[in-house]
């Protein structure tokens, strides 16, 4: 058999690849050893994802909504002691409260001796627009979520290797080749956000992330994914997102992964 991304042969291949970090508290969501080879999977994991879990924003929604790393590690941030002898510190925050850690002993004095009485803690609302690692990050995704509805099918994962329409996109996603692939960026929803889905599931539940293909009337495909409330959509032939944009006007704006049957309601009624 050979990789979806650098057509290699990956027979000898041991990795599963998760299609979102497990990080993003992605464990059901993997393709089965060989479709992604070893390579490809390291080379994914080190200079991709790591990358854009480390930005700003998406550490900030890790820690603030207790998503802990693939070794079980909350993560940490940082908060900033607003004084002439304060300064940053690296903060965690876990169901007892904040832990705030410092290597210079003077601010840690100070803590103690309750010097501080300010402390500010920066939210940060979205992801950096138009982010060249986001989009590979995406693109990355998208191609590995069209494969993961056919992945028991030999033919159908050759076809997809050999499909030369679908170049670009992995050789955006695994070498960085083309120009900057665009992607449409939104908040559908609030992180605080719960849902009830009286028809498939009245329990209320919480979002993490959600994902789904697109066929639009110009048979162009998106792949269209939330995390957290974001929603990303990136077209899985060609950088362009018009077809997106013209689409969302038809529909008034709905997401395309949002079920018909499901409701939003506060995270207060839900108990969650
Ligand atoms: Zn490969």
């Amino acid at each position: 058999m050979n990789c979806i991304f650098c057509k290699k042969l990956s027979d000898n291949s041991k990795s599963i690849e998760h299609i979102l970090p497990e990080s993003l508290g992605n464990t059901e969501h993997v393709l089965r050893k060989g479709i992604v080879c070893d390579t490809c999977n390291n080379y994914f994991a080190t200079k991709i994802e790591k990358i854009v879990l480390d930005k700003p924003y998406f550490k900030n929604v890790r820690y603030r909504n207790f998503i802990e790393t693939k070794k079980g590690n909350l993560v940490p941030d940082k908060a900033l002691f607003p004084y002439k002898t304060g300064g940053w510190v690296d903060m965690w925050l876990d169901e007892k409260g904040f832990i705030f850690d410092s290597k210079d002993t003077h601010i840690i004095d100070q803590m103690k001796n309750g010097a501080f009485t300010k402390v500010i803690i920066p939210i940060i609302d979205k992801p950096e627009e138009n982010d060249y690692d986001i989009s590979r990050f995406l693109a990355k995704i998208g191609l590995e979520f069209l494969t993961s509805k056919i992945v028991n099918d030999d033919e159908w994962v050759n076809e997809i290797i050999n499909k030369k329409e679908l170049d670009p996109i992995r050789n955006y996603a695994r070498f960085g080749k083309g120009k900057f692939w665009k992607y449409h960026q939104r908040r559908i929803y609030s992180e605080s956000d719960r849902f009830v889905d009286p028809v498939n599931h009245p329990e209320p539940y919480e979002i993490l992330h959600e994902f789904d293909l697109l066929y639009t009337k110009k048979y162009e495909m998106y792949f269209v994914i939330v995390i957290m409330g974001i929603e990303f959509a990136i077209n899985l032939a060609g950088s362009e997102t018009e077809g997106y944009i013209e689409w969302l006007k038809e529909n008034n704006n709905v997401s395309p992964i949002r079920r018909y049957t499901e409701v939003m309601i506060s995270k207060s009624q839900s108990n969650l």
